[in-house]
């Protein structure tokens, strides 16, 4: 149970634990249906580039293979659509999220792409998931964890889910380590991006947690240090251009 004055980060400001979650739910109602065109402007498309390498990563079996993935913080279901596009016919994947309305953009994109009956979208907290022990081949997280009140919790679920043998991976906005590339990236993050998000989605403050957030999220070795917490082993990171993002991995043995 948690302390009643445990506060914790929600963008700059401080608010308490138990109030994090419904602030975090209120941005992504505000913008689900535009979700996936602002993540597109706000990173020059980018964001397709470091998916297909969280992918490559992850390289689900081509073959008939059983192969099951849980897509926490699914959203939208972005990366259970890439996967299931590099994989073969055993490839089934469930996209976890606490939010219906990002699940429902992502259930109609499925029907669309007629990959409904290989990806199921259902409604979950990643800090207390609904599913057995030792059930999935591999566990993803896409620009999500940041936004999870008790890291520390979805990271143990997420260990606790996956079969022996089974790989994590979490990919994160980061800390640009490049001089020159931080102070623009810095302009670009506070200045322009909640103005796409107020022409876009008619929703700046939205977007302005979204980019605090980021700055709010622990360094990549400390982050290193919380998946090992977590059980996992062979823990390790890469950063992605220039540190704006950074694929972590980690294994359950
Ligand atoms: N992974 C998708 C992608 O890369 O496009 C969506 C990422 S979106 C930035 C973050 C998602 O985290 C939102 O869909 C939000 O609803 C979800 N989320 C926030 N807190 C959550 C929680 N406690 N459990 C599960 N999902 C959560």
């Amino acid at each position: 149970m948690d302390h009643p004055d445990q506060t914790t980060h929600f963008g700059y400001r401080d608010v308490p634990l138990s109030d994090k979650q419904t602030l975090v739910n209120d941005v992504f109602h505000s913008v689900a249906q535009r979700y996936d065109l602002m993540n597109d402007l706000m990173s020059a498309g980018l964001h397709r580039v470091w998916k297909d390498i969280m992918i490559n990563a992850l390289n689900p079996p081509r073959s008939d293979r059983p192969f099951v993935l849980l897509d926490l913080a699914g959203g939208t279901g972005d990366i259970a659509f890439r996967a299931a596009s590099a994989a073969g016919g055993g490839f089934q994947a469930t996209v976890c999220d606490i939010n219906p309305d990002m699940l429902r953009v992502g259930h109609l994109r499925a029907v669309s792409r007629h990959l409904e009956h290989q990806v199921a979208f259902v409604e979950g907290n990643a800090e207390t998931l609904a599913f057995p022990d030792r059930h999935f081949d591999a566990c993803t997280i896409a620009f999500g964890i940041r936004n999870v009140p008790r890291i520390d919790l979805a990271l143990r679920e997420a260990y606790r889910v996956l079969k022996p043998g089974g790989r994590f991976l979490c990919l994160e906005f980061s800390s640009v380590d490049v001089p020159g590339l931080d102070r623009l990236y810095e302009m670009f993050s506070f200045k322009v991006i909640p103005q796409l998000g107020r022409i876009v989605t008619d929703d700046a403050g939205s977007y302005r947690y979204l980019v605090e957030s980021i700055r709010k999220f622990p360094k990549p070795q400390a982050f290193a240090g919380m998946i090992r917490a977590a059980g996992f082993l062979r823990v390790s990171h890469q950063s992605l251009s220039g540190g704006i993002v950074a694929l972590h991995s980690g294994w359950r043995l």
